[in-house]
């Protein structure tokens, strides 16, 4: 549970120039620039998630034939291990260094100076340690937040001098710089510590923040910083780390964990308003013994790692002591009826230990907004990273991709706490300056980057679809996906689930029969997991199972095959979902696709419709029995849609037998045109956001009276 040695890639001269031809049209400089970037950004030792930047100095020729400085700097926007050429803003070198000799600047004048002084006007804008690039005489600058150097400069000034001193020797020199916030400030400290430093100094420490090495190529730059972290790597390494005393452990079952997610989901939208949220939990051994620990609330409540974890973790994560599932849950059937005592209990129990944070938060935020002339407006007060004894890591955001950075941020938090430690006394950026940070207009700005401008109507919803990995389900799967949902994806077909996954923002999957009751449990609590619970439901998996000449001769096998997965399936998942939906406390929404087979049964057909009819009275009935819990139901009757269901040399001779061709089929409705799965998916949408409608049946056919509710 601290950090170890890692081997470092080294700089290859041949990938260098495989940069500069991958570049042709790009400085040959800037393009080596991206190279050793790239290899710094991968390694997470060294920064995570947008954190560090790197730069180089070259020149530019304009459109009159002027040759000018420029400083080529890491754009926001842009992460390290992915970063392009056009991800480097060009800015006027000259310009900088006259901004470097004023007496102050606030932000928004720093970036108009830089905004204003680009080569490109459509560049992204410059980082704001851009002022600390330009003034580093040195052609390429490395700036990483690599943990190992975090852990030594995370101490009070004298013990980091001291253990730098002692770990670098002989082999490198260094200055330190006392913490400022990134920003003019701290470039004018930098400056400071570095006219009093020898004119050969090779990298500079920023105390409670990171490390800067520079060189006149950008071999040499890399490799002093490879250099200057496996030292202090090293020396971590060898300092046995110092052992926890572990609170006894209390194993919990599926259930109880998804009660717990499922009432965390819930309270958060409580506390927000009604906004929804996504709770999201990470395997991670180092962190459940860090969690498990006696020293667990005093470790855990001093601060962020390096400053700009901030904004993805608020300064401080909330510890959850106690929570043992006999304590709330007592039998095993408690889980199967609606328990309200219970869950009451561990609402109540969860919520005072959010309540005691938010008063804490409140409180940071008046005495701090105090301190700066009471011009801040409070952002909301939960907690991002929660500790739950017994459990481990959980983090809790607006969107998946946001619960996974602070859970990257936290699993790397932990091992540099205990490192720190180690060798001294962990002693951050202070809350003071972690508030300054988390209430600074340009770290606020980097979060609203990457998420696009138009509203998404599903923001921090869960969206849990059968059959999700082709067809109406994909469709479905990706319209909501795009509206900001988390998407759980059920199918019989793996790579089919692999590449949901793989191609859908913000989706997990789980190879899932649902005729199975036990595999659908299983597969909620995987969305529980990843997700913290769920609010919609698409029950979309089904089977044609037919019966020739007519269902007086069915094979009773097959009609129970039918029932299985076209009525029980519907039956065992939207059990599972309204289970958690009530525990959770925020209505939820169950959709399910009946086709028109209830209404306009097929010949032939009869298991299957059958089946659709008895699940189409399953839709009435959950109407019935939940709509007090503010959980909707309703169907869709969609008709001819293309998909795996059908067997097109079946269709082939439906059609031929109407005289039609199998294109003719699927037009074959009053308007004239074919119902596509993405018409279906629109259905789902417009039904998922139509808070006032229940127990109704929509239908997406193209026009069939013989198929109209009557
Ligand atoms: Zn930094």
């Amino acid at each position: 549970m601290t950090i170890s040695s890692r081997n470092y890639a080294p700089y290859i001269e041949g990938d260098a120039q495989a940069f500069v031809a991958k570049f042709p049209d790009d400085d040959d400089a800037v393009a080596i620039r991206c190279y050793t970037s790239n290899l710094i950004g991968r390694e997470s030792s060294l920064v995570l998630h947008g954190g560090g930047n790197t730069s180089v100095k070259s020149t530019v020729t304009t459109k009159l034939g002027e040759t000018i400085d420029v400083l080529c700097v890491k754009g926001s926007g842009y992460n390290l291990d992915t970063i392009v050429p056009k991800g480097f803003p060009q800015v006027s070198l000259d310009h900088l260094h006259k901004m470097l000799s004023l007496d102050s600047l606030s932000d928004p004048e720093m970036v108009n100076e830089f905004r204003s002084h680009m080569m490109n006007a459509s560049s992204p804008t410059p980082s704001v340690e851009t002022l600390l690039h330009a003034l580093i005489p040195h052609k390429y600058v490395d700036h990483s937040h690599a943990d190992a150097i975090v852990a030594l400069a995370d101490q009070t000034v004298e013990s980091a001098t001291k253990i730098f001193s002692k770990v670098f020797g002989a082999e490198l020199t260094f200055c330190v710089v006392p913490y400022v916030m990134p920003g003019f400030g701290l470039a004018g400290a930098a400056k400071k510590a570095l006219e009093s430093a020898p004119a050969d100094v090779d990298c500079m420490i920023l105390l409670k923040h990171g490390l800067f090495t520079w060189g006149p190529d950008a071999k040499s730059s890399y490799e002093k910083h490879i250099k200057a972290v496996s030292l202090v790597e090293k020396y971590l390494e060898s300092h046995q780390p110092k052992p926890l005393t572990m609170r006894p452990f209390s194993e919990s079952s599926e259930k109880f964990f998804d009660k717990v997610s499922t009432t965390f989901r819930g309270l958060y939208s409580d506390l927000s308003g009604g906004k929804s949220w996504i709770v999201s939990f990470r395997e991670s051994d180092t962190v459940a013994s860090f969690v498990q620990s006696e020293e667990c609330e005093e470790l855990s409540q001093v601060g962020c790692i390096t400053p700009d974890h901030v904004i993805r973790t608020k300064a401080l994560p909330m510890v959850v002591r106690g929570l043992v599932e006999s304590k709330f849950y007592d039998v095993e059937e408690s889980y199967f009826k609606e328990t309200p005592e219970s869950d009451t209990k561990l609402r109540n129990y969860l919520k005072s230990a959010l309540d005691k944070y938010i008063e804490r938060y409140h409180e940071y935020f008046e005495s701090n907004n105090l301190r700066v002339g009471g011009i801040k407006q409070e952002l909301d007060p939960l907690p991002r990273v929660l500790l739950v004894e017994n459990f481990g890591l959980f983090t809790v955001a607006r969107d998946f991709g946001s619960c996974s950075i602070a859970a990257d941020i936290y699993e790397h938090t932990v091992p540099t706490i205990m490192a720190s430690n180690v060798v001294g006394e962990y002693n951050p950026a202070s809350l003071e300056d972690l508030f300054d940070c988390e209430y600074w207009s340009l770290e606020q700005a980097k979060l609203k980057l990457g998420q696009s401008g138009k509203s998404m109507k599903l923001k921090g919803k869960v969206v849990l679809i059968t059959g999700g990995g082709s067809g109406i389900g994909l469709e479905t799967a990706k319209l909501f996906a795009s509206e900001g949902s988390a998407v759980f994806i059920i199918d019989m077909v793996e790579e089919r689930i692999a590449s949901c996954v793989a191609t859908i923002k913000n989706c997990r999957g789980a190879l899932v029969d649902v005729s199975d009751p036990v595999q659908v449990e299983h597969a909620f609590h995987l969305a529980c997991r990843a997700f913290g619970g769920v609010d919609i439901v698409i029950s979309n998996a089904g089977i044609v199972v037919q019966a020739d000449p007519g269902i007086a001769s069915v094979d009773p096998a097959q009609l129970a095959l039918s029932m299985n997965v076209n009525f029980l399936g519907h039956q065992f998942v939207s059990s599972a979902a309204v289970r958690r939906m009530v525990t959770q406390g925020s209505g939820g929404c169950l959709l399910f696709n009946v086709s028109k087979a209830p209404l306009n049964p097929g010949a032939k057909l009869g298991p299957y419709c059958i089946a659709k009819a008895a699940t189409l009275a399953l839709m009435r009935q959950y109407t019935v029995d939940y709509s007090h819990r503010l959980i909707r139901s309703n169907c869709v009757n969609a008709d001819r849609v293309r998909t795996n269901l059908f067997d097109m040399e079946l269709v082939e001779k439906r059609a031929q037998a109407r005289g039609l061709s199998a294109d003719q089929y699927f037009k074959a409705n009053a308007l004239g045109v074919e119902v596509l799965s993405a018409d279906v998916a629109d259905a789902f949408l417009y039904l998922a956001l139509s808070l006032k409608t229940t127990g109704s049946i929509f239908t997406v056919d193209g026009g069939n009276i013989a198929a109209a509710p009557r």
